[in-house]
């Protein structure tokens, strides 16, 4: 696997790629990987000529100080789950080389109604970072593909947006969520979580589940209700659980006019904040 910690190194090598016709496929990353990230991974090997990751921790994105300081580094296993993934190459740049006049001169972007719910509502300024560092990325890489996870339910609706508003030729592809045996959905933060956390932490995919089976004799906010009891445990505190239009995101109250809906959650246990989702139909 070939590894660039500098932008200049990277492109030159990405250009000779396009020169001989070959199509890039993208994976971004914060590292501590899982076999979620390797799933992606093993989607841009199917889909794409050669795969890149990258992994960098962005600050911007971190509306709690705390969260950036102790998001999990474990650079060396990483690199030898991408070898053995097959990865092509990873990209590893420090903060210079993503945001060299420092990240207050970086572009941001505004997503209207799709960063005032949910994520975007509960950790202010979060998708400002990432429209931010999707963006450098783009400049940097231009991917013919990206491959995002479903875990990440509205990053993958607000970085389509920005494609939009870019008038990126960039294709972007999701790869669905990658589970625990229990359920669980596998996340670089599950390694924070104290074993007796790690026990209950499944009750949120079961939460959605038990949501979806009730999408034909109950009406989203009766399901609402319904999952906000379920999730109503000493150990966890809810953060948000909402059941919204897949598309625009936004609440609904009736499934009747609505094409695709999904049921998305935020949990902290402990300290330790948990995301999932589940597409409802
Ligand atoms: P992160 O390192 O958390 O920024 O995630 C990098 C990419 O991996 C994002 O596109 C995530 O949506 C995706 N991802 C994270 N967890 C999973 C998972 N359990 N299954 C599939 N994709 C995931």
């Amino acid at each position: 696997m070939l590894l660039f910690k500098q932008v200049p190194q990277l492109q030159k090598y990405l250009d000779t790629l396009r020169e001989n016709n070959r199509n890039i496929g993208f994976v971004p990353t914060m590292g501590a990987l899982h076999d979620g990230h390797l799933s992606l991974i093993r989607l841009s090997k199917q889909g794409s000529d050669f795969t890149l990751c990258s992994i960098f921790v962005n600050p911007t994105q971190f509306n709690e100080a705390s969260d950036l300081d102790k998001y999990p580094r474990t650079i060396e296993k990483d690199v030898e789950m991408l070898i053995g993934a097959g990865c092509d190459a990873l990209f590893l740049p420090d903060v210079n080389e993503m945001y060299p006049g420092g990240s207050q001169q970086a572009e941001t972007y505004s997503f209207g109604d799709l960063e005032t719910v949910m994520e975007g509502e509960h950790r202010p300024g979060h998708f400002a970072g990432v429209g931010q560092v999707i963006k450098r990325f783009l400049d940097i890489v231009n991917p013919d593909q990206m491959y995002m996870g479903q875990k990440d339910f509205q990053q993958f609706a607000i970085v389509g947006d920005l494609l939009r508003q870019l008038e990126s030729k960039t294709e972007l592809v999701m790869g669905e969520t990658r589970r625990e045996p229990d359920g669980l959905a596998m996340s670089s933060r599950n390694m924070r979580l104290t074993p007796e956390e790690r026990n209950i932490a499944p009750l949120i995919h079961q939460t959605l589940t038990a949501a979806k089976g009730k999408v034909k004799t109950h009406s989203p906010e009766q399901i609402k209700q319904e999952a906000i009891r379920q999730l109503d445990i000493p150990e966890f505190t809810l953060d948000y659980f909402e059941i919204a239009d897949a598309t625009t995101l936004q609440p609904i109250t009736s499934f009747e006019n609505t094409k695709s809906a999904v049921a998305c959650t935020a949990v902290f246990l402990g300290k330790v904040r948990l995301i999932d989702n589940i597409l409802l139909y």
